[in-house]
């Protein structure tokens, strides 16, 4: 799949963030629910330092009949925080509809939800919606782990004019039971980050989560891969919240968990820590040719196996065999300190890379 390249403004030109060496932090409750509740949740936020407020006005519940947001009447809410405290404000639009009451309010930036970046006709109305606006637009994965899912809504939205885009990775959603509400996943952000270097990569640890307890190590996690920031949800009072009651940090609970992070510099000019780090990766470099060479001599002994199986009309698969080699690599491993989900990634690829020289050595 080919990327075209994004045409993208740099968040230090986005006139939202202030300090841009720090991380990014958006904050807010999941849903604003009454004026009261909006605007003490945002003066607690703003005592901790936040400078953009984060609220769903419009809510995507998965049932109906829940609580699904207060309309158009929160954006006079926000209008209130932007004018009192000088805080900037941004929330969810799903919808054409959606987009319109939010420039009419003076939003100063929006999201898409995951349920939204997985629509691509949902995405391209919002982008037809946007287009001769600069408004910063966040778009967060979709709920399923496609990562041209989630360039494709970026896509839409910078081939419609949109330049100051930036992305949240909040997780995807699983069968069964598991620690988080949502899978992290974490090598689609990378992926993500990879591709668009230059793009503002936001981490949202209350929607992997679910939980306020599996915030900070979500959120260190994040910090420790290099993201650009966090948005995490905050409510004055998180018992009696009316969506995500159980992932919601007060104000002052949220402060606590910033102010212990440890951020991580993505380089520095220490010349000791540059040349150790140096030699470190010469070290690997060095062990990834040998991994190659020995990559490479373990297929050539396949294609042997391969030519000696036709000679005797025996199948290449052999059950018992893979088993044992499984086996006795997980017993090996064990004493080495390889995990035995690694290593089975590992030579399940080898032996199917074995097993498909070994068909063509066969069939010429
Ligand atoms: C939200 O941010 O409150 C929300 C509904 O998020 P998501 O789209 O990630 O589920
Ligand atoms: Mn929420």
């Amino acid at each position: 799949m080919t990327t075209t390249k994004l045409d993208l403004i740099k968040t230090e030109e986005w006139g939202l963030f202030t300090d841009l060496t720090k991380p990014v932090i958006i904050a807010g409750p999941c849903s604003a629910e009454s004026e009261q509740q909006l605007f003490e949740t945002a003066r607690g936020l703003k005592a901790a330092g936040i400078e953009v407020l984060r609220a769903g006005i419009w809510k995507p519940r998965t049932r109906p009949n829940c609580f699904e947001g207060v309309g158009a009447e929160g954006l006079i809410w926000m209008r209130r925080v932007q004018r009192e405290l000088g805080m900037k404000v941004s929330t969810e639009v799903a919808n054409v509809k959606h987009v319109y009451e939010a420039l009419k309010a003076g939003v100063d930036m929006l999201w898409i939800g995951a349920r939204t970046s997985a629509n691509p006709f949902a995405m391209q109305e919002i982008a037809d919606a946007l287009k001769g606006t600069d408004i910063p637009v966040l778009v967060k994965n979709p709920v399923n782990p496609d990562v041209e899912l989630w360039i494709g809504a970026l896509e839409r939205l910078n081939m419609a004019g949109l330049k100051k885009i930036g992305v949240i990775h909040r997780g995807f959603s699983a069968y069964g039971k598991s620690k988080y509400r949502n899978v992290p996943q974490w090598q689609l952000p990378i992926e993500i980050k990879r591709r668009f270097p230059e793009m503002l990569m936001i981490c949202d640890p209350s929607h992997i989560s679910g939980k306020r307890e599996y915030i900070r190590e979500i959120s260190q996690q994040a910090m420790d891969l290099g993201f650009d920031g966090l948005i995490i949800e905050s409510h004055i009072c998180p018992e009696i919240a009316l969506s995500d009651a159980a992932q919601q940090l007060t104000p002052a609970a949220l402060q606590q968990v910033l102010g212990e992070l440890i951020i991580r510099e993505v380089d520095t000019e220490n010349i000791e820590y540059k040349e150790n780090i140096d030699e470190l990766r010469a070290r690997i470099d060095e062990i990834d040719n040998e991994l190659l060479e020995l990559l490479a001599r373990r297929m050539r002994v396949s294609d042997e196996i391969g030519r000696y199986k036709k000679q005797n009309n025996i199948t290449i698969l052999q059950p018992g065999r893979w088993d044992q080699i499984l086996e006795k690599v997980f017993l090996r491993g064990a004493e080495i300190g390889l995990e035995s989900e690694f290593l089975e990634k590992i030579f399940k690829a080898i032996h199917q890379a074995s097993i498909d020289r070994q068909t063509k050595v066969m069939n010429t």
